[in-house]
């Protein structure tokens, strides 16, 4: 017995099987089956597709059926009428992590997602007034108060899905700060930059990166001075930091393209740019992957990073 399945095989190297011999037709038989289960599988128990950078950062736009419920960071996540749903990785995202779906039918996966690992810059500011690095006592309700006030309009959780209008660039200009870098102010090293800075003169109009609702539009506020959030639908929202104006109102309806504030200088800040970020609830993500990912086809400038003094 051993020694025909040797002969087989050995046979099967040389010259390939015969159509018809008996090992092939059963061989076939087993494959055809396999096909068949995992197409009738696939075919009961849906998909989910994922589009975007699996990198830290990284924004990522999910395609499944209606019904089907995704589990990613210990939540649920929203899964739209037409089937889409977004996560996110942050900063520091583990080099692995997993997505639990339930299929409508019941059935059940766990997939395994690879996060690319990034390297970040170290920046360094030393002449920051003393008071805007450690803030002082009377400062203290005031910043509590503002992360307070953020903090609620990062939580919404609204069905809209306004972000598949893709992104554009707010304001065009030179970039002065990125996405994970480091900062050390004054010889003492702070949390992580978390905005895509982008210099402009003040008054620059500020566009509305996607569609979307202003859940937040503050005059002054101890560190970002006057401040506006745009949520874009399932948690994912864009921050806009040192404005000298807001054209829009709280509550307003915005579509992609509007100006909706003018670039400043307020807050804590060197000079007038425009500093966004880009949240998916309360993580944070690269607005500038968030672009490239999600981009309005047409309107795609070319990010071009300068380096630091
Ligand atoms: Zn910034």
């Amino acid at each position: 017995m051993q020694q025909t399945r040797t002969t087989t095989r050995r046979t099967a190297r040389e010259k390939h099987l015969s159509e018809f011999h008996p090992t092939t037709l059963a061989c076939r038989a087993v494959l055809a089956l396999i096909a068949l289960m995992l197409a009738v599988g696939a075919a009961v128990a849906g998909t989910v597709r994922l589009d975007g950078p699996m990198k830290q950062g990284g924004l990522v736009q999910g395609h499944t059926e209606a019904g089907t419920k995704i589990e990613f960071g210990g939540r649920v996540i929203r899964v739209s009428k037409d089937g889409v749903f977004l996560i996110g990785f942050g900063r520091d995202a583990p080099p692995e992590t997993r997505l639990r779906i339930t299929y409508a039918d019941g059935s059940r996966e766990w997939r395994v997602l690879k996060i690319a690992q990034r390297k970040y810059r170290v920046q360094r500011i030393d002449d920051l007034p003393p008071d805007k690095v450690t803030p002082r006592e009377q400062d203290l309700v005031r910043i509590r108060s503002d992360i307070a006030l953020i903090k609620k309009a990062r939580t919404r959780d609204d069905a809209r899905t306004d972000f598949l209008s893709g992104f554009i660039w707010p304001v065009t200009g030179r970039i002065t700060g990125v996405y994970g870098s480091q900062r050390i102010l004054n010889g003492k090293p702070r949390r992580p930059h978390y905005g895509l800075d982008i210099a402009a003169p003040t008054g620059t109009p500020v566009l509305a990166p996607a569609d979307g609702i202003v859940t937040l539009a503050h005059p002054d506020m101890f560190y970002t001075g006057v401040t506006m959030i745009i949520d874009h639908g399932q948690g994912l929202s864009s921050t806009f930091s040192h404005l000298s104006r807001l054209l829009v109102k709280e509550g307003a309806r915005v579509r992609q393209g509007d100006p909706v504030a003018e670039v400043g200088a307020t807050g804590r800040v060197h000079g007038a740019h425009l500093d966004w970020r880009i949240n998916l609830f309360a993580e944070r993500l690269d607005p500038k992957l968030a672009l490239e990912s999600m981009s309005a086809a047409e309107t795609r400038p070319k990010i071009q990073e300068t380096s630091y003094k």
